[in-house]
Formats: C-alpha cells, sequence, structure tokens
C-alpha cells in the first residue's frame, strides 16, 4: 500500500500536479493502512483492557482520516500554496495527528509495558523445568479459586515422589530432572485446563481441581499414579520404576487453601507409611456425631 500511494504521490506531484489529489491519495491511503493493522486488533473475549483501549484508539485514529479528509477538503477545494496552511483540512490535520497520535503512542507503550509485566509474572509463577506453576504461582491462584469458590465443591490432589533421592543418586540429577519434566507433562495432560497444576516442592505436585468432588479427583490422581508407574524414562533403566504417593481431599465448607493442604499432605504421609506408591484418601462420614465432627475427625481410606 506503501508503494502505491508513494506511486500516487509522485504522479500527481509530477505528471499531473494536483494538490487535493494528493490530499486524498495520502490520507485514504494512511487511514486505510491503519484500519488494517486496527483489525487485527480486534478484542476478544480474553483480551486484556490496555490491549481493547490500543484497538479502539487506533481504530478511532484510522477512521477519522476519512470523514475529516472529506469534510476539511471537501471535493473541490483549490488551495494556494499561501494559504494551505490556514485551511479548515490542514488545522483539523494536525489537531488530530496530536490528539491521537500521542493517545496511540501512549496506548503502545502501555500495551508494550503490560506484555512485559505479563512476561515477568509469568517466569515469577512458573516452574521453567515442568511449565507447571511453582509454589507462589499455585498458591496464589489456588488461593483465589478457593476463596470464590462459596459452597461448590474443590478437591486437591498432593503427588510426592517415591524414592526420588535414589533415582538422584542412582542415576545422577539430570536424569532426576528429566522424571520431574515427565511427571509435569503427564500431571497437565490428565487435568482439566480449569485445574490449577504446580511444583510445590523438588519433587512435589499439586493438583486443585474446582467444581469436584473427592471422588472424581481421586480417579484423576489414581490415573495419574498408574501413568506414572507405567512410564518409561529416558535416561532411566526400564527395569526402575517410579511411583508417586497422593494424598486427596475435598475441601470442607469455609475451610482455608492452607488447611486443605495441611490435610492433603497428611494424608500424603500415611500413602507414604503405608507403602508408597498409592493414594490415601480421607472420606468424611456421612452425619457425624457432633462431638466428633468438631474434632474434624476423618475416616482415612487407603487405596492401593
Ligand atoms: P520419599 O519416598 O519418602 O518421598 O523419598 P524421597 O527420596 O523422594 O524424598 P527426599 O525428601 O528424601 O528426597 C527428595 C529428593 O528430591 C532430594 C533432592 O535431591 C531431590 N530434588 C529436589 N528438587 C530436585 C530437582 O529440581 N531436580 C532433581 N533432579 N532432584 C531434586
Ligand atoms: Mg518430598
Ligand atoms: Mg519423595
Amino acid at each position: 500500500m506503501l508503494l502505491v500511494i508513494t506511486g500516487l504521490i509522485w504522479f500527481f506531484c509530477y505528471v499531473t500536479p494536483h494538490l487535493l489529489a494528493r490530499i486524498y491519495v495520502q490520507n485514504f491511503g494512511y487511514g486505510a493502512i491503519l484500519l488494517i493493522a486496527s483489525l487485527r486488533l480486534v478484542p476478544g473475549r480474553r483480551t486484556r483492557p490496555v490491549d481493547r483501549a490500543l484497538f479502539w484508539i487506533m481504530f478511532v485514529f484510522a477512521v477519522q482520516f476519512f470523514p475529516r479528509t472529506a469534510l476539511t477538503a471537501g471535493p473541490n477545494a483549490l488551495f494556494s500554496a499561501r494559504d494551505f496552511g490556514q485551511s479548515p483540512f490542514w488545522q483539523a490535520l494536525q489537531v488530530s495527528l496530536a490528539v491521537l497520535g500521542a493517545a496511540l503512542a501512549f496506548a503502545i507503550l502501555a500495551a508494550a509495558l503490560s506484555d512485559l509485566l505479563d512476561d515477568l509474572r509469568r517466569e515469577r509463577d512458573n516452574d521453567p523445568l515442568t511449565g507447571v506453576l511453582n509454589r507462589r504461582g499455585f498458591e496464589e491462584r489456588s488461593g483465589v479459586l478457593v476463596a470464590r469458590a462459596g459452597g461448590a465443591s474443590v478437591s486437591l490432589v498432593l503427588c510426592d515422589l517415591d524414592h526420588f533421592k535414589s533415582i538422584n543418586d542412582t542415576y545422577g540429577h539430570p536424569a532426576g530432572d528429566d522424571v520431574l519434566r515427565q511427571v509435569g507433562a503427564i500431571l497437565v495432560s490428565e487435568i482439566q485446563s480449569s485445574d490449577i497444576a504446580g511444583r510445590i516442592g523438588g519433587e512435589e505436585f499439586a493438583v486443585l481441581m474446582p467444581d469436584t468432588p473427592e471422588e472424581d479427583a481421586a480417579a484423576v490422581a489414581e490415573r495419574i499414579r498408574k501413568r506414572i508407574e507405567h512410564q518409561t524414562f529416558d535416561r532411566i533403566p526400564p527395569s526402575r520404576r517410579v511411583s508417586g504417593s497422593f494424598g486427596v481431599v475435598e475441601r470442607r465448607s469455609a475451610e482455608s487453601l492452607h488447611d486443605v493442604m495441611v490435610r492433603a499432605d497428611q494424608l500424603l504421609y500415611k500413602a507414604k507409611s503405608d507403602g508408597r506408591n498409592r493414594l490415601a484418601r480421607a472420606v468424611e462420614e456421612e452425619r457425624p456425631p457432633a462431638s466428633i465432627s468438631s474434632l474434624k475427625l476423618a475416616a482415612v481410606h487407603v487405596v492401593p
């Protein structure tokens, strides 16, 4: 488009000199370029406010080239070189460029800053080894989810790899890293997009599942357990199996994320002491007597 515009300006400058034609070519041409650029920024449902602002400023900037030119330059205005600078067209052009140009520059700056902040936040909250969230990211997002959950069921699965130290000691730290990476991938492939997964310790993972009762969370955990058990890892001989122990809990009403994690952790240790490579689940009594429920006792079922 720039080439076409340049060609036309050259034509109306040197072949058939025509100021008004040059004005229309430039304004409609630049308007069209900006319009096409702005259409590439059309906001979707998940567009950030700063990108919406950028789109609208760009769009208004693009569209105003057409009516402004037509209204101020008219169909057959004749400017002399002397009074061109005093013409309504020139005045309107200056104002629109100053106001909208500055607004556009600010919007681009804000969007670029926002991109930078998003990148930094992503780096801060993600575990580069496994691609899932790190402890900080997991706790922040899970905290928000739990606070908003109200009466809906939310379940938490904790998973700690078994005898992981001996994997490192036997096959080396890079092999251990490789296991962590693949376990992270298994986790991500087994959960839903609304679930929150994180590596919250060296070889400990957590998944928070909104709108998920304990039975369903346990079924997901069991699938993950089986996949880890059957997975062959690149730097480890197939004869050496890797496994994980799991604690599965459903949040009680008004319980904080911290309380849920403490309960899941206790179950995780129960799964370890019961022999590892298994789930430990807390299944609440249907209707516990008041004295017992006030002690928050739970019957622990261990699923081998
Ligand atoms: P258990 O079955 O009781 O959980 O035994 P374990 O050996 O898995 O547990 P322990 O806590 O004794 O050891 C955890 C090991 O995880 C120790 C540490 O070297 C290793 N580890 C922690 N973070 C990383 C990591 O990022 N990469 C690798 N390769 N190893 C890690
Ligand atoms: Mg551990
Ligand atoms: Mg471990």
